[in-house]
């Protein structure tokens, strides 16, 4: 046992054993537990958020709903569950900047952007864009936001999530929603970031 453990790191090795007696003993269904690691490996992420935002783009009537209902317009998509009870959309514009923290510990909406990134977790990220959002943004992320554009900061909460809309770039007119999917990434569905340009996901 011990032996062919070995590559295994020591904790690695114990839930390894813990869930190898757990399947032997039929308190645990590996078919169920597959299902639950696949939902998170690949049903949960930023792309689906990313179809979201894309729809929004392109479908006025579900930008509007977006915006008055998230929770539900996203469900209707099949993004809904655990961590999503309620999310709010906030649009970025000309004239404002929305950027989301979890300033009490990393609350996120799963179902439309997977897991939260390590960083969007760290005490620094979430101390520091409450109190200098323009200077983690330009510091941290490479990202400056003009003077006279407002920067408004969202803290997510069990209670209700937060999804940055961003501007659909210059130089996308006559897109398809598939390809303005490649466009949207997580970051800037966290408002860090700006969606990426025609040239820059060229490249
Ligand atoms: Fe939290």
């Amino acid at each position: 046992m011990t032996e062919h453990l070995s590559h295994y790191s020591e904790y690695e090795a114990r839930t390894k054993a813990i869930e190898t007696l757990l399947y032997e003993r039929g308190i645990v269904n590996p078919d169920a537990v597959d299902r639950i690691v696949q939902y998170y490996e690949s049903d949960l992420g930023p792309l689906n958020g990313a179809k979201v935002v894309a729809r929004t783009w392109v479908d006025s009537a579900y930008r509007d709903w977006v915006a008055r209902d998230a929770t539900a317009a996203m469900a209707s998509l099949g993004y809904a569950g655990e961590q999503a009870h309620q999310i709010t959309a906030v649009f970025n514009d000309s004239k404002t900047h929305h950027v989301v923290v979890c300033t009490l510990c990393s609350c996120y909406p799963w179902p439309v952007l997977g897991l939260p990134p390590a960083w969007y977790k760290s005490m620094e990220y979430r101390s520091r864009v409450v109190a200098d959002p323009r200077g983690v943004l330009r510091r941290d992320f490479d990202l400056d936001i003009p003077d006279d554009v407002d920067v408004r900061v969202w803290d997510s909460s069990s209670e209700i999530r937060y999804i940055v809309i961003p501007e659909r770039p210059a130089g996308t007119e006559g897109w398809t929603e598939e390809q303005l999917i490649t466009l949207v990434t997580r970051d800037a569905m966290i408002g860090v970031k700006k969606a990426l340009t025609p040239r820059e996901v060229a490249a």
